[in-house]
């Protein structure tokens, strides 16, 4: 049976992501960002902040677009090839073709995170450089 809730905390390599419901960081937010935000990934307090009122579906994919951005900060591609609108577009395709590819392919997904005995932090720090 599929979770009904996502995870309460994400591993991004070295650093933990707490992952709440959270309208108030989401408004605030919006002030500086300038339009309404399903969700948001606040890289100074770790934490991924999503709207208490997305439906079930809308929920993973935003959550997956959040995890992205994490991504996109803890690897360093913020600060240069990815910044703004660049980062955004680039997220914003794909995650949907990500998380459908996710969905159709268990089997590849298996297989992905099969090696989980090797928990050595080098690997994500070979990856982020
Ligand atoms: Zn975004």
């Amino acid at each position: 049976m599929a979770p009904a809730d996502p995870p309460k905390w994400i591993t991004f390599g070295p650093i933990k992501v707490r992952v709440k419901d959270d309208d108030a960081t989401l408004r605030k937010r919006e002030r500086s960002h300038g339009e309404a935000l399903m969700g948001v990934f606040v890289a100074d307090e770790c934490e991924i902040a999503l709207c208490p009122t997305l439906q079930d579906q809308q929920r993973r994919s935003v959550l997956l677009h959040e995890c992205l951005h994490a991504l996109v900060d803890q690897t360093a591609l913020d600060g240069d090839l990815l910044a703004g609108e660049a980062q955004e577009q680039l997220v914003s395709r794909l995650t949907p073709a990500l998380l459908d590819m996710l969905r159709r392919n268990p089997e590849l997904v298996a297989y992905l995170c099969s090696m989980t005995e090797n928990k050595d932090e080098r690997s994500w720090t070979h990856y982020a450089s």
